[in-house]
């Protein structure tokens, strides 16, 4: 396993690997990895010739008043778990690598970017958006491996790189959870123990919601409530949102038909956590 500061040599390594005839598998985090992360990382893996992790906590798609300068980082655990994994190439560059100068130029993705996350942070999606072109135009051609986890951020990425006609396949994969359901993630370790104990109370939510449709409820304010319902009831859980809106569009359909999407946020005193579960209706 390699790794790389530069975009030059990380560039310069996927032409080779590509050169030599051997597909790319592209895992773009920001680091501090968890068994979510491992599992994208074993579908870039298993599926091309050679897989790139790449790890940069991007400050564009932060708001000034988020978690930039305290968001969890272990560089050394991330390469040792990349290693296990398999990873063959790592890009690891600094904000001064990546963004030398100021940025003017951001990619906005309407539609799918506007409401929940986009709604809760306005600025969020336009960061993600403009990073992941970066690193796709870095990286060149490769499949590129994202979480349902972010299911809002999955989105973004596909319809993104559909418009721009980037030459990536963008891969989905399924949220990994602890076993008491809460979906893995960076920001868990923000939780006290308290918080922690309470905090499966997002993906009791979202079964609740589930639960819901699947004995017959079309109205999406209902479903709403059911799951706000469940978040209230925990002391240490502040509801964000609690929506439920079709897989594809993100609009809210009425009545309740087709491929849906529950979603949620929550804060807590230091993290806000999402979580996301699909159904059929
Ligand atoms: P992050 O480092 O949080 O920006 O996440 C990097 C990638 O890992 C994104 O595509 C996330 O959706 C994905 N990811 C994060 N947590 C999970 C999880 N629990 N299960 C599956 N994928 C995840």
């Amino acid at each position: 396993m390699k790794t790389y500061a530069t975009i030059a040599a990380f560039r310069e390594a996927l032409d080779t690997e590509r050169h030599a005839g051997r597909a790319v598998g592209l895992v773009p985090t920001m680091g501090y990895l968890h068994d979510g992360h491992r599992s994208l990382m074993d579908a870039a893996v298993v599926a091309n010739g050679v897989a790139a992790l790449t790890i940069f906590v991007n400050p564009l798609q932060f708001a000034p008043t988020e978690d930039l300068s305290t968001y969890p980082r272990d560089l050394q655990r991330d390469l040792a778990m990349a290693r296990s994994a398999g990873i063959g190439h790592v890009f690891t560059p600094d904000v001064a690598e990546m963004y030398p100068e100021a940025i003017a130029t951001t990619v906005s993705v309407a539609g799918v970017s506007s409401a929940l996350e986009g709604a809760s942070r306005p600025t969020h999606f336009d960061g993600v958006a403009t990073v992941v072109a970066k690193l796709f135009a870095i990286a060149g051609p490769c499949r590129a491996y994202f979480g349902e986890k972010d299911f809002q951020q999955l989105a973004v990425v596909r319809k993104m790189t559909s418009d721009l006609s980037l030459p990536v396949a963008v891969v989905g994969c399924p949220t990994v959870r602890e076993s008491d359901g809460l979906a893995m993630s960076s920001r868990n370790v923000y939780l006290n123990d308290a918080e922690r104990a309470a905090a499966p109370v997002l993906h009791r939510a979202l079964r609740a919601g589930r639960e819901a449709i699947e004995q017959g409820v079309r109205d999406a304010a209902a479903v709403r409530a059911v799951m706000a319902e469940v978040i209230a009831a925990e002391p240490l859980a502040r509801l964000d949102y609690a929506e439920v809106v079709d897989a594809a569009t993100f609009v809210v359909p009425a009545p309740l038909a087709g491929t849906l999407r529950l979603l949620v946020a929550v804060r807590f005193a230091k993290a806000r956590l999402i979580d996301n579960i699909g159904v059929l209706a």
